[in-house]
């Protein structure tokens, strides 16, 4: 017991900046749900990278694609067009119902994309005057950590010392139609929004407010950028979670689940009206769109298309929201989400978030804190019944130890 973990911990603490605060487990292998450290123990993974394992860790159909893609060609750059390329932007396309796709590697580029088709349609097409263009987003949103990103965060941790600031972002309260209202006007080109905000402690707007913020932008001739990062890619039961209230974004932010916890693979899926807005030179990535990143790419499409993990994150999904409804009263405050993914507010009288990540950690089932007592579960979608049974009754005995 315990025989390399300390050690492991020492060593990357000593090597690398701080700026992560893992719990002191370190995985050595995975497969499905489940993490097994370097002492042998194994963890139901409960966090699955952030969403970016919605299918487990190394399912079978994506490691086989990944191979055989490792056995032809992995790197062209795009200053060439390789064999995976159209296949994988064409899939895209389709599963978005989209004209066009611009695949980069990691979220924030990929929202970084969308910033800068955003600004370019504004001039380009609605005919915003140099400089002015202006995206307004949500309160507590997240959207990664480029500079120009954390400029428009509300979260001092991701933002305060990194300034000077990018311009031309309006901060609303996030799920407040009427504020987001007011501050559309004659310059505003995209309005910039998670369907449901992950970092913030998993987030759902009130009924009917995407749809209000679709209208809005067809009124204004706004586009609507849903961030489905996080969301997207079957986590809520759907496809996009945007989809739970009918509305369709003029462009969607995808990551994460996109590489199938392989590679990193992001991109942005617009109409050509929007994306046809780019010229040769203007954007691109050295690894964006790479053979590797394609033939996984293709792979994760084939599976959201055969509807089984949406299924599976709908009928899961109610399992675990009931399990955890029921720990109301017992130490949970609120519990919120869509699908396999809770926001759930521990009493902070009982214990902090991170406080019950490390116990839930003991009992074997790996969860992420955000935000003080807010805990967030988001297993793999290939999770079984028993297994989700399985980390609740783990919350429910760490709540009643406390
Ligand atoms: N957007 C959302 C909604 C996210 O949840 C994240 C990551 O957590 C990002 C963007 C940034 O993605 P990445 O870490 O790949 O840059």
């Amino acid at each position: 017991v315990d025989v390399r973990t300390p050690e492991a911990l020492a060593e990357a603490e000593r090597w690398t900046a701080h700026n992560y605060h893992p719990l002191p487990v370190v995985i050595a292998e995975a497969d499905g749900a489940w993490v097994t450290d370097v002492d042998g123990r194994r963890y139901l993974d409960f966090l699955a990278g952030y969403s970016a394992l919605n299918f487990g860790h190394r399912h079978p159909a994506l490691i086989a694609a990944a191979h055989a893609q490792l056995d032809r060609l992995t790197l062209t750059s795009r200053a060439f067009v390789h064999d995976q390329f159209a296949e994988f932007c064409h899939a895209l396309a389709t599963l978005c119902g989209k004209d066009l796709v611009l695949p980069m590697n990691t979220g924030a580029e990929a929202v970084e994309t969308a910033i800068k088709v955003s600004r370019a349609w504004g001039y380009r097409v609605k005919g915003v005057a140099p400089g002015r263009a202006k995206i307004v987003v949500a309160e507590n949103n997240f959207h990664g950590r480029t500079t120009t990103i954390v400029s428009f965060s509300t979260d001092p941790d991701a933002r305060d010392d990194f300034g000077p600031y990018t311009p031309g972002f309006a901060v609303v309260p996030y799920g407040d139609l009427d504020a987001l209202t007011a501050a559309v006007d004659d310059d505003t080109v995209a309005v910039l929004l998670e369907p449901i905000q992950g970092e913030a402690g998993v987030l759902v707007p009130p009924d009917g407010y995407l749809a209000g913020v679709r209208d809005l932008c067809d009124r204004r001739s706004v586009l609507l950028v849903a961030d489905e990062i996080q969301s997207g890619l079957g986590r809520t039961g759907r496809t996009f979670a945007i989809e739970h209230e009918g509305v369709e974004p003029d462009m969607y932010v995808l990551g994460k689940a996109l590489g199938g916890g392989i590679v990193p693979v992001s991109a942005v899926a617009a109409g050509r009206d929007v994306l046809g807005v780019l010229r040769p030179g203007e954007h691109g990535s050295t690894f964006g769109g790479n053979p590797l990143a394609c033939a996984v790419g293709v792979e994760v499409i084939r599976l959201l298309q055969s509807g089984e993990f949406q299924e599976r994150s709908r009928r899961l999904g109610e399992r675990l929201h009931a399990g955890l409804r029921a720990l109301t009263g017992h130490g949970v405050l609120q519990v919120r989400g869509r699908g396999l993914w809770a926001g759930v507010d521990i009493d902070p009288a009982l214990m902090t978030g991170r406080q019950a990540c490390e116990r839930l950690a003991e009992h074997g089932v790996l969860a992420k804190d955000t935000h003080g007592s807010t805990i967030r579960l988001a297993p793999p979608l290939v999770v079984s019944p028993d297994e989700v049974d399985q980390a609740v009754a783990a919350l429910a005995a760490v709540l009643a130890d406390a």
